[in-house]
């Protein structure tokens, strides 16, 4: 016999809930957390309860974004098309100077300009469901503190409703823009979370070394984790997914920490491919994907196989590198559908764990998960079937977090 606890004000009931396998239930919210997940219909529904009729539509965990340009976000227009088109000609194979360029954008950064941005950002991911983000913000000696301060006001204005994780993310290295490595750790003391870094952007094997190495001290130091981008170009050359994981077991930060992009990997052979693979997963390197931003991604697939957290991202809103988005993590994963090569049943099922549960694994996130004793966060889907869920890519009928409905 399950006993809820007291009906509040706060206690909610989702009725026919159609879970991912497919089993039917009711999911009794109560106090902020799943009191219980019982067949339909078993258990009454407390009559000051607040009702929510899935009717048989899919019922899933809040969407995860694990990657996104916080900052950055609609800034395409303040600086035009030459960084985008410096970043995607010739398969990626000059995408440095595209960040190159991309820089002067910075010179436009006041907090008034880019907190209303960020705002409908994070605002049109609330809609589509994505309640938690990992959110990058540049600290450089272009942007100084700029960024990083409209991404943490951001974060209280949405505290309770979404999840911010803010990385302090030294876009145009350390070694290369002298005076950054100071800058983060300012923006690590003003409140950001997570020690950003881009080590292949800087010139040759041990600045890169040199980069890394900065990184994670500075994390095991402060007691954080570490979130990269790591190899943004189709050359097998680059390698700082592998420094960025040896160093994570040197400096003690196992589980904790992030490569997004690593996009070089898809061109590595299949043997190096398996030993890096296999090296991220030992250290808990979990690896973000963006297929949609860029000409080659990383191999999801086989990083899945042997073991690997791995996660979808938005990666970028109009700016500089990418000209759409909409903070929709199912359409990022409808996308990766087709730029992935993943379209049976079971591949449909592994891309919407990738932007939940799965990408909740590489964030390290705690209390996230629909089950009894879990958080009362969910989304209530029109869908009634995955393949309906990637095709339609529609915002959720109902989003419930802390046992509340938001939207
Ligand atoms: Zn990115």
């Amino acid at each position: 016999m399950i006993t809820l606890s007291s009906a509040g004000p706060r206690s909610l009931v989702v009725t026919e809930a159609r879970l991912r396998s497919g089993t039917v239930v009711d999911v009794h919210c109560a106090g902020g957390a799943v009191a219980a997940l019982v067949p339909t219909g078993t258990l009454p529904v407390p009559p000051d309860a607040e009702l929510v009729q899935a009717a048989g539509g899919l019922v899933t965990e809040p969407l995860v974004d694990a990657h996104l340009h916080l900052d950055k976000v609609r800034t395409l227009p303040l600086i035009g098309d030459a960084a985008l088109q410096a970043y995607t000609a010739d398969g990626m194979a000059d995408s440095a100077r595209g960040i190159d360029l991309a820089r002067a954008v910075k010179q436009h950064y006041r907090l008034d300009t880019l907190l209303p941005s960020i705002r409908q950002a994070l605002a049109d991911g609330e809609r589509h469901g994505v309640l938690h983000v990992l959110a990058f913000a540049d600290v450089d000696t272009a942007a100084g503190l700029t960024g990083v301060q409209a991404v943490l006001a951001a974060r209280e204005e949405f505290r309770g409703r979404v999840d911010i994780s803010v990385v302090a993310f030294p876009q145009d290295g350390v070694l290369r823009d002298p005076g950054a490595a100071g800058l983060v750790e300012e923006a690590m003391a003003a409140g950001a979370d997570v020690v950003g870094g881009i080590p292949w952007i800087e010139a040759g094997a041990s600045d890169q070394e040199a980069h890394v190495k900065w990184a994670c001290a500075l994390a095991a130091r402060l007691g954080r984790r570490v979130a990269m981008l790591t190899d943004d170009a189709p050359d097998p050359a680059y390698d700082t997914t592998r420094m960025l994981a040896e160093a994570m077991r040197r400096h003690g930060l196992e589980g904790r920490g992030v490569a997004c992009h690593a996009r070089a990997l898809g061109h590595y052979d299949e043997h190096r491919q398996i030993a890096l693979l296999d090296l991220a997963r030992d250290v808990g390197l979990g690896l973000v994907s963006d297929p949609h931003t860029g000409s080659v991604a990383l191999p999801v697939e086989r990083a899945l196989e042997r073991g690997v957290a791995v996660a979808l991202g938005q990666d970028d809103i109009e700016d500089a590198y990418y000209p759409f988005g909409r903070h929709n993590l199912l359409e990022v994963a409808f996308l990766a559908a087709h730029l992935l090569d993943m379209r049976s049943a079971p591949q449909l099922e592994v891309l919407v764990d990738l932007v939940t549960t799965s990408a909740a694994r590489v964030l390290g996130l705690s209390g996230y998960g629909l089950r009894e004793g879990g958080p009362a966060d969910l989304l209530v889907h029109h869908a009634a079937r995955t393949v309906d869920l990637l095709a339609r890519h529609e915002p959720p009928r109902v989003v419930v977090r802390g046992g509340r409905v938001l939207s």
